[in-house]
């Protein structure tokens, strides 16, 4: 029992949304509990929020991919993006750590995404763009 699906969409805020309702409607097909479908629309959007405010400064014309695959009961999600890229990935990732002095942002996006997926691996190269693979 296995199926992906890949979407690319434009870099806009309000595709935040798109971006979560969509890979939400495609594990659907897996009967998910309410609590599962919760933790990967949360995990989604700060991997989404993230290439859109860190990778492409909030510029709206840029292009984000998501690839969701499942086999049997393994969700992966990928969500990728071409903008500048992370520095120091293993400091990016600590709790707490913000390159934004934004007073919204708390650095805590990858804590989230890492508490509500069972595995978040984090590539990037600066000036190409960053991917992020979670699984659960
Ligand atoms: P919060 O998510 O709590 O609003 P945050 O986005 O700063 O705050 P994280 O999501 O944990 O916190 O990300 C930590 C840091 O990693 C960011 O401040 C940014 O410097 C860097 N980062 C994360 N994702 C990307 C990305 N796609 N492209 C470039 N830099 C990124
Ligand atoms: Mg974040």
């Amino acid at each position: 029992n296995s199926n992906d699906m890949q979407i690319e969409f434009a870099s806009n805020s309000l595709n935040e949304s798109f971006a979560r309702v969509a890979v939400a409607a495609f594990l659907s097909q897996l009967d998910p509990t309410v609590d599962e479908l919760y933790d990967v629309k949360m995990a989604v959007s700060e991997a989404v929020t993230n290439s859109i405010i860190h990778g492409y400064d909030a510029d709206p014309n840029r292009t984000i991919w998501i690839r969701c695959a499942y086999s049997d009961r393994l969700v992966t999600i990928e969500v990728k993006d071409e903008g500048k890229g992370i520095k120091n990935i293993d400091e990016a990732m600590q709790a707490l750590f913000t390159t934004s002095e934004e007073d919204e942002r708390a650095g805590l996006g990858f804590t989230v995404m890492q508490s509500m997926m069972d595995q978040v691996v984090v590539e990037s190269e600066v000036g190409k763009g960053t991917k992020v693979t979670m699984t659960k």
